[in-house]
């Protein structure tokens, strides 16, 4: 049913073809629905007016409204570079506003001698005040401005929008679209939920977020909009689900057979702990569901999610499936090949290992042996989905630390066996339950929440470069205790060389104040051949280094419990859950850890609550709970996107935690009455769940 809110936004007065181009690409704005739909992400009240002189560094980019005469103008620059201002004060102070384009339009309405209501952005240099492209009104003409609050939106934009409309452009053209769509809104919520869940109307809504009338309709429009799109995300979720049980085509693996008894009683090298247990007694459930496995496994750093892996991967085995396991890197591949392969040896069980630096045997034994069936657990990297890489009856998948894949990356490996394989996805990455709930409503969530015994928590301090001196003493006892340190520097780009000047110059520096022969320093970063990487690792793992120099790239997975030191460089520049990835590397064996963040002394306020929470806690879910109210959800999820992973323009699913199960209640119920939202009634209910369908990139178990 095509609306009147489908048209294109270029017909709305005050837009045209090359605006509604710019909004398309900047913002994605393509219709008068979509216009609709950007709101305002903070107000201010236009009803205050600032005397100059109270306007000081604490305004630091908040707009501001003053009332002033002009009391000259002057133009400056010729050509592209002119610039025009107009001076004007106010019985407090003075200040200079200026433009750099849209001069001859400006010059026109600016009068000297004149008042004017002017708001903008301010800007303090040496205590004078300026503002950059400011709206400017006349005394007179603000005055009969029909805003019935004085709440006025400040909208969403961009660099490239923001030199063709101002804040007070997009606001008309809102305005201008609003007199037109008003009459064309049509409630899309069936009324009993309206009454239920006492929400505004749709059409009264999307007025007062634009037009606020009073504080109090503001916020029931806030709260109308953000269920709006919590039940589209969840009536999505849930439906997928649905599809998910009912296409009932897992494979079923009912058998424990020798492979997992012989290792379970002979070959467990430690007791599993209560937590491993109870999730691969998960896992066994799902494998005899009828359905297909779609499970996310989380569990912190150094919890013994390999273990699992393997375990898991032998039921499959025993059931006459092959296996396989992805990891991010070469490293981390090689490294869970060889403790498989060690832990499994003598075993009648075949497992090879496939990355992209195979060389020719190793690819070959792996491709033909994969093919045939003869192999019965493959593990890599990134290599394994390619197309050459055939299986012979895969039915089961682990990938370690999902958030390095690509989705469809991951999407890829689930084409190889006629019927989707059974799929275990391992992160540290704790994600908060809220957000887990909005991400992966269609995943099942297994959580790993005990630690092997004998861990003792990881001690944190932040030291200032200026300590380098303790740092240096601190590293010379562990040393002569026997322990081994980790000393990392950040990688802002693998490409680029400079990153590597600092790892260059604190690497002489270290061999300098640890010489050899008395100590051994390796190195290991992303432009080393792979093999010298390797042998870098090798050499630290064997206890051949006493200091391993190295980029993030160890930050997933290595494993040396004789490592108790981890030093991280310029702790700054690296992310919350980055910072406790690398810290996972140390307190792997029954040794105190300690985990050292060095920073310069200048630091942003972000910056300084990392470390501090860094300091404070080893608990996992909390840095994450705080990294994603540092920096918005975007990231977790390893989407580029900013802001939000979903296409979420006003509710936030970690704060709105309570808004979001209501959603997820109303999705259920909606959807128990009429699953596949064929009812009339529920036509509405249809369109949001397809504006929000884009959750498909969530899903693991996705067949392209
Ligand atoms: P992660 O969950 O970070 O991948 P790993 O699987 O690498 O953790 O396990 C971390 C370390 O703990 C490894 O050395 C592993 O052998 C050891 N480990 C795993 N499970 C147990 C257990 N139940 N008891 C003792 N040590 C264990
Ligand atoms: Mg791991």
């Amino acid at each position: 049913m095509a609306s009147y809110l489908d048209n294109s936004v270029k017909f709305v007065t005050g837009v045209g073809e090359a605006r509604a181009k710019l909004l398309e690409k900047e913002l994605g704005i393509f219709t008068i629905g979509d216009l609709l739909r950007h709101y305002p992400f903070r107000y201010i009240d236009r009803t205050k007016i600032y005397p100059i002189e109270a306007i000081n560094e604490q305004f630091n980019s908040t707009m501001v409204q003053i009332r002033a005469r002009v009391t000259g103008v002057a133009y400056s620059g010729t050509g592209r570079k002119q610039r025009f201002s107009a001076f004007v004060s106010d019985a407090t102070g003075s200040a200079e506003l200026l433009w750099f384009n849209g001069i001859k339009w400006i010059e026109k309405s600016i009068e000297v001698g004149k008042e004017y209501i002017i708001f903008g952005k301010p800007a303090l240099f040496r205590g004078e005040l300026s503002m950059v492209h400011p709206e400017v009104e006349s005394v007179e003409k603000a005055a009969n401005r029909t805003v019935q609050s004085g709440m006025q939106g400040i909208y969403p934009s961009t660099e490239k929008i923001s030199s063709s409309l101002s804040n007070k452009g997009i606001y008309t053209i809102i305005s201008n679209a609003w007199a037109k769509a008003e009459e064309h809104i049509v409630e899309h919520l069936p009324e009993w939920l309206l009454k239920k869940y006492r929400l505004l109307s749709l059409k009264e809504a999307l007025h007062n977020i634009h037009f606020p009338q009073s504080e109090a309709l503001l916020s029931e429009a806030k709260r109308r909009l953000k269920f709006d799109e919590l039940l589209g995300v969840q009536l999505a979720i849930q439906s997928r689900r649905t599809d998910r049980m009912e296409r009932n085509t897992g494979f079923m693996m009912p058998r424990v057979g020798e492979m997992f008894n012989s290792f379970y009683n002979e070959r467990l090298p430690f007791p599993l702990t209560g937590a491993q247990k109870r999730v691969i007694k998960e896992i066994r459930q799902d494998m005899i569901s009828h359905h297909q496995m779609n499970r996310l496994l989380q569990g912190d750093v150094g919890s013994g999610k390999t273990m699992v892996a393997l375990m898991s991967m032998l039921l499959a085995v025993d059931n006459g499936y092959q296996a396989c396991m992805m990891a991010p890197t070469e490293i981390l591949a090689r490294q869970h090949f060889a403790t498989i392969s060690r832990q499994t040896a003598g075993m009648n069980l075949q497992v090879a290992i496939l990355t992209g630096a195979s060389k020719t045997a190793e690819r070959r034994r792996a491709l033909e042996g994969i093919a045939s069936g003869e192999i019965d657990i493959l593990i890599g990297t990134h290599a394994l989905i390619e197309d050459k890489v055939q299986f012979a009856n895969l039915g089961y998948v682990v990938i370690d630390e999902q958030h390095r894949f690509g989705v469809e990356q991951r999407a890829k490996l689930w084409t190889k066996n006629q019927q989707p394989p059974h799929i275990l996805v391992m992160t540290a990455t704790p994600i908060p339950r809220t957000l887990a709930m909005t991400l992966y409503g269609d995943l099942d969530v297994s959580v790993i929440d005990e630690l092997p015994p004998g861990r003792q928590p990881i001690r944190t301090y932040h030291y200032y470069d200026s300590s380098r001196l303790k740092l240096w003493g601190f590293m010379h006892k562990q040393i002569a205790l026997g322990r081994q340190i980790y000393v990392v520097y950040p990688l802002i780009k693998e490409s680029e060389s400079m990153d590597y000047k600092d790892l260059q110059d604190g690497f002489e520096s270290i061999i300098r104040d640890f010489p050899q022969p008395k100590y051994q320093v390796s190195v290991c970063h992303g432009q080393m051949k792979p093999q010298d990487k390797e042998e870098s690792m090798r050499q630290f793992k064997e206890h051949e280094a006493d200091i391993l120099v190295a980029t993030s790239v160890i930050e997933v997975g290595v494993d040396v419990p004789n490592a108790t030191v981890m030093v991280i460089e310029s702790a700054e520049r690296f992310g919350l859950s980055q910072l406790h990835q690398l810290r996972g590397r140390v307190g792997r064996g029954g040794e105190q850890s300690y985990c050292i963040l060095m920073s310069g002394e200048k630091l942003s306020k972000e910056a300084r609550q990392r470390l501090q929470a860094m300091c404070e806690t080893n608990d996992g879910f909390r840095l994450a709970e705080l990294d994603m109210k540092l920096r918005g959800a975007g990231d977790i999820n390893g989407t580029q996107q900013s802001g939000m992973a979903f296409d979420l323009k006003i509710a936030n699913p970690t704060l709105d935690a309570e808004l979001l199960s209501t959603a997820k209640e109303a999705a259920i119920i909606v959807l128990a009455d009429d699953a596949t939202l064929a009812k009339r009634e529920n036509s509405g209910l249809k369109a949001l769940r397809a504006r929000h369908a884009g959750m498909q990139r969530y899903d693991f178990s996705m067949i392209s």
